[in-house]
């Protein structure tokens, strides 16, 4: 609109009031543009706030726009208006702003002597056609498509840079203390208290923020008379005036445009909340910046109803009114205001597509709880059905829930390198802004994925299949394994979880096991052999039910078995008699792989080597991905007689996020201090034991723990394993229960837990056992 030293005690009257713009005689111009321009055409008067605009047709009917400075006007910032201009058209010459038209002799200005003394700079730039959007309805397209085109301003000005672009600019949000003077001239009583007041709070409470935004040179003024629209339906045609370009944080480009742009509007945020979608889908806005668009919205329209009464009260004949602006500001303010910060702050997130969270009201637990019983399957388990955790974010080993609460996450594995880790995230979200699609097409991550998985693994086991979760690779694995075979026998672990499908659930005892599946009881360290622990036993057991293995499936972690340790070499064991029964190994490693054991795979850590492999969980941070890998000799017969695909398995997405994982693994370090910190985890565990008799075994390896809880005399162990849990929860620790009788607390924390993290589990394991303890005396 227009610049000036906003100085507090030349504020009041401001010096521009003072100035009305010029008015070079027209003959005077027609010379000037023919000889130094060399542009032949009248000039007709366009009006404009400070400077004298013309626009002049040429005899081709192009159209140009003279601008005339007032004398005196600082040369520094026309030489802003320029640069800003002339770095846009290289740097993105598609963008509708005009053009700085040159002289014959190559310059972008032309001085004239001013009547009164100094000097007028002419300027001349190409003519945009289009009507300003004051005059348009505002549809949400066209709001969309405005938000675009200002990003793609501020994309195009990041790497400018102007000495002048400092300067202090009335109108700039940032000087809301230097404006606040204005207020004195607002005659209403009501409405200058109001405008003090919204002028106040955001110089206490925004002001200081605002230091810490993203920042650069930017429009400035994305006004509804600067935005062009043309065509029909209309569409954004330009971005005019370039006057108030200045170096500032982008929100604030952001807010007045959302502001200036819906400027009367009697329900303006919707649309101006539109007009900021398309400006994050360009260029993504941070929460920060998120968090302050509504208050620098209502100090943008506070400041200029102050300035536009000081401006009326001492406007200089000559000097354009904005008297016609006054009302529809007012209504715009009291709109903004009777909305409040959380409806638009919500509003603003939900169009933005942001998780719920800052700023946002999230619904109560209970509502949603009620909600989740009629919109999902019915008694669909929850962690901790007692009182559930409603999370809203994670980071690290940490999680927070809707009320900002924060829990150690002891349990979670699918964050295998912590949660929302930013290099697993970024390599997501630069995937997804790139290419996703299914995978019939050539692409390197697929294959780099692969072979990095293959490289991971010990012999031949080096061709994969990618599917979306481990019931998948589950199932796969089985078909895979008949295939190869010619049987359809299966051998499992006692109390093993194998997967959702049909398949999956049939080789699941935990769940409901098919008559051709024989559970296997694990021989453990601790314990003599269980009956049913012989594998011999349980293929004849299988044969005399006619069928013969084709797969033997086992968690190393032997995770739904109660996280078991089983005998040094009792799973080789087991492999070998089922390969000598014509049988494969399979193991199933989406609790136990990727580091979790402190090895890359739980077989490694067990001592014996599968013939396939199935991975899930923990491989692509939460991404959904499964895999199989086995041997060229394994997959052959089933390539050969199936057409198997996978419309998603291994999409590019999910193959960055599954290189990430491997990256981060790696930089981190994560098996060393998965076996480091589980294995001093461990040991102050069983420190624990003697002061509270409940600590039974203390079992596992790496970050794969499970502590039995035992209760000889009271309540049963179940009951107590359940009140310890949620005691640690009630305490801010995550813990899981695991086993057929749910009596062993499930300690599987991602994996960057340090010593620290652990020493805090203990801590309150320690206290939680003892007020346990008490009250059961009591
Ligand atoms: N195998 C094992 C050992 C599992 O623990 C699970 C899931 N808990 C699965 C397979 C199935 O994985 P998903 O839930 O991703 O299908």
């Amino acid at each position: 609109m227009m610049s000036d030293s906003p100085s507090a005690s030349a504020m009041h009257v401001p010096a521009f009031l003072h100035s009305p713009r010029p008015a070079l005689a027209a003959d005077r111009v027609i010379d000037v543009l023919a000889d130094i321009w060399g542009i032949a055409g009248a000039p007709q008067d366009v009006g404009g706030d400070r400077d004298q605009n013309l626009v002049v047709t040429s005899a081709d009917d192009t159209r140009y726009l003279v601008k005339i400075a007032q004398a005196g006007e600082a040369p520094g910032v026309l030489d802003l208006q320029l640069a800003t201009l002339l770095h846009i058209a290289e740097q993105a010459p598609e963008l509708p702003v005009p053009r700085v038209i040159r002289t014959r002799g190559g310059a972008c200005t032309h001085a004239l002597p001013a009547d009164g003394g100094g000097e007028h700079i002419l300027r001349v730039f190409s003519y945009l056609p289009g009507r300003p959007i004051l005059d348009t309805a505002h549809p949400p397209r066209l709001m969309h498509a405005i938000g675009q085109l200002l990003a793609r301003v501020d994309c195009a000005l990041q790497g400018f840079f102007h000495p002048h672009a400092g300067h202090a600019m009335l109108w700039d949000p940032r000087q809301a203390p230097a404006v606040r003077a204005c207020t004195a001239d607002i005659a209403d009583d009501g409405r200058r208290r109001t405008i003090e007041d919204v002028i106040d709070a955001f110089c206490s409470d925004v002001l200081p923020q605002l230091d810490g935004l993203p920042a650069q040179i930017i429009h400035g003024d994305a006004t509804a008379e600067n935005v062009l629209v043309g065509g029909d339906p209309p569409g954004v045609a330009g971005l005019i005036d370039f006057g108030d370009v200045l170096h500032a944080p982008r929100a604030i480009e952001l807010a007045v445009a959302m502001v200036d742009t819906t400027w009367g509007l009697d329900d303006p945020w919707p649309t101006a909340c539109e007009l900021a979608a398309g400006y994050d889908e360009v260029l993504a806005l941070t929460d920060d910046e998120v968090a302050v668009l509504y208050d620098i919205a209502r100090v943008r329209l506070a400041a200029c109803a102050a300035i536009m009464a000081t401006r009326e009260r001492h406007r200089a004949e000559g000097a354009g009114s904005m008297a016609a602006l006054v009302e529809p500001g007012w209504r715009q303010l009291n709109a903004l205001n009777a909305l409040g910060p959380r409806a638009a702050h919500e509003q603003l997130r939900r169009a933005l597509r942001l998780p719920v969270g800052r700023g946002t009201s999230v619904p109560a637990t209970a509502s949603l709880l009620e909600r989740r019983q009629q919109a999902l399957m019915p008694g669909l388990e929850l962690f901790y059905p007692d009182d559930p955790v409603h999370v809203e974010r994670g980071s690290g080993a940490w999680l927070f829930d809707s009320a900002g609460e924060r829990y150690l996450d002891c349990y979670n594995n699918v964050p295998q390198v912590g949660h929302a880790h930013p290099h697993v995230n970024r390599a997501v979200a630069r995937q997804t802004a790139t290419l996703n699609t299914h995978t019939r097409y050539v692409f390197s991550s697929i294959i780099e994925y692969a072979e990095a998985l293959a490289a991971r693994l010990p012999g031949d086991l080096g061709v994969a299949l990618f599917v979306n979760s481990g019931s998948e690779a589950i199932d796969l694995a089985w078909q895979i394994a008949r295939h190869y075979t010619g049987h359809d026998g299966a051998l499992v672990t006692a109390h093993a979880y194998h997967g959702n499908t049909e398949a999956g659930a049939a080789l699941s005892p935990y769940s409901q096991p098919a008559a051709h599946v024989a559970g296997l009881s694990v021989a453990t360290e601790h314990d003599a052999p269980p009956p049913g622990s012989d594998p011999d036993e349980a293929i004849a057991g299988l044969a005399a039910a006619g069928h013969r293995p084709a797969a033997f499936f086992v968690d190393p972690s032997l995770s739904s078995d109660g996280i078991l340790d089983p005998a040094p070499g009792h799973l080789a064991h087991v492999s070998k008699r089922v390969r000598a029964a014509g049988g494969l190994c399979i193991a199933d490693e989406v609790q136990s792989g990727f580091g979790r054991m402190g090895t890359w795979w739980g077989f490694e850590a067990r001592g014996f080597t599968p013939d396939i492999v199935t991975m899930g969980k923990p491989m692509a941070n939460g991404y959904p991905m499964g895999a199989v890998l086995t041997t060229p000799d394994i997959i052959t017969p089933f390539a050969d007689n199936t057409d198997y695909f996978s419309t998603f398995g291994g999409n590019p997405v999910a193959c960055m996020a599954g290189l990430a994982v491997l990256d981060v693994i790696e930089r981190e370090h994560l098996r060393a201090r998965a076996e480091q910190v589980g294995a001093r985890l461990r040991a102050e565990l069983r420190a624990l034991q003697s002061r509270h008799p409940m600590i039974g075994e203390v079992r596992g390896l790496g970050l794969f723990i499970g502590v039995a809880i035992v209760d000889p005399d009271a309540g049963g162990a179940p009951t107590s394993a359940r009140h310890i849990a949620l005691a640690l929860r009630q305490r801010g620790v995550l813990v899981g229960l695991e086993g057929p009788h749910k009596n062993v607390l499930k300690i599987r924390p991602p994996l960057l837990f340090t010593h620290e993290h652990a020493d805090l589990l203990v801590a309150h394991l320690d206290a939680a056992l003892a007020e346990l303890t008490a009250s059961h005396r009591a």
